[in-house]
């Protein structure tokens, strides 16, 4: 099983591919004092967090790869991050993405030299490709949670974290996968049993959610949304992640399209940084009312990689729509 080590080797295979990043007070810190801190994951080299894991899964399977290739199945972030990594040690990489991930990031891995792949309508549909590619031609899988090194890799925010606050009561985590939360979990409380960790889905498809609820992992209907990252299952044949989330995490919060919006535009307007809706999840639930914090607590700011025509359309206070869902306009600030 995972351990502290794992995500200590984890941190020397990444070096100089993923880099570490700051601990910055957010606006929203209290008016007592109390601490609000943003760990800025937006400045990976690829825009997000999972440039950690995947730059450790592809060192580690270097000589593998090197032969017959990786292939990822991603919502978008993923996905650019194997393609980076793979790319810096001359290893070819194919992509499979459902049709939901928006362009702006199939473009982006394309643009790193990988080949992107569209399938049908879901993550699992996407899988089915990847699987193909897997038994077919003998290509490396590395999925974008549920795999150790891939969970290593993310850890290693956890010790970042620790590093810099030691005396952090809470960390606040963006959840789908779960390969973040488990990893981030994992290495925070083995250096400090009493952290609490909180994890924040959407309410729509919240499948580790939903899975851990229901005592095994279970499928989510898949639907479009502002935090188009935390889309997808965390899929029935879980190794890895579910065992970790459902052992690790305290508390697991929900929120709805309208309060993921409100959070871009106040992570947008207080902290004046440009991310995407799943880095916003975090100050969605805290401006609902729905986070019971200790101080100081990190929230994770796990990536950028929104389209800038969505960005501007929220920023703006414009009415959207996310399937049967209307978010903005009406006067909300
Ligand atoms: C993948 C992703 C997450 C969720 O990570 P999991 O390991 O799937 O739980 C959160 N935010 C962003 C920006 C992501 O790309």
């Amino acid at each position: 099983m995972l351990n502290l080590s794992d995500i200590y080797a984890a941190r020397q295979r990444m070096s100089g591919v993923a880099v570490a990043t700051p601990l910055v007070a957010s606006a929203l810190s209290g008016p007592a004092g109390e601490e609000i801190l943003l760990k800025l994951e937006i400045l990976q080299p690829t825009g997000a967090f999972k440039l950690r894991g995947a730059a450790n899964a592809v060192a580690a399977h270097v000589a593998a790869a090197c032969e017959s290739g990786v292939v990822s199945v991603s919502t978008g972030n993923h996905g650019r991050a194997v393609a980076y990594a793979a790319r810096r040690l001359g290893i070819r990489a194919v992509i499979c993405l459902s049709n939901l991930v928006p362009e702006g990031k199939a473009a982006a891995i394309a643009e790193l030299g990988a080949e992107v792949r569209r399938i049908g309508r879901s993550q699992d549909e996407a899988q089915r490709e990847a699987d193909r590619l897997i038994a077919d031609e003998g290509m490396i899988g590395i999925s974008p949670f549920d795999d150790p090194l891939v969970v290593a890799g993310q850890g290693t925010i956890g010790l970042e974290l620790l590093e810099a606050r030691p005396d952090l009561a809470c960390i606040v985590i963006p959840l789908s996968g779960g390969g973040l939360a488990a990893g981030v979990a994992l290495a925070a409380k083995s250096i400090r049993p009493d952290i609490r960790i909180v994890g924040v889905s959407m309410d729509r498809g919240a499948a580790m959610h939903d899975s851990i609820r229901a005592g095994h992992p279970v499928e989510v209907e898949e639907v479009p949304s502002l935090a188009d990252s935390l889309g997808g299952g965390i899929g029935l044949d879980n190794r890895l992640t579910f065992a970790l989330c459902r052992a690790l995490i305290d508390d697991i919060v929900l929120v709805s399209e309208q309060e993921i919006y409100d959070g871009m535009r106040a992570l947008y307007a207080r902290d004046r940084l440009v991310a995407e809706g799943a880095s916003a999840v975090g100050h969605a639930a805290l401006l609902a009312g729905k986070l019971d914090l200790g101080s100081p607590a990190a929230f994770l700011i796990t990536g950028r990689n929104v389209d800038m025509g969505q960005f501007s359309a929220v920023i703006a206070g414009e009415r959207l729509s996310f399937g049967n869902v209307q978010v903005g306009g009406g006067g909300h600030a």
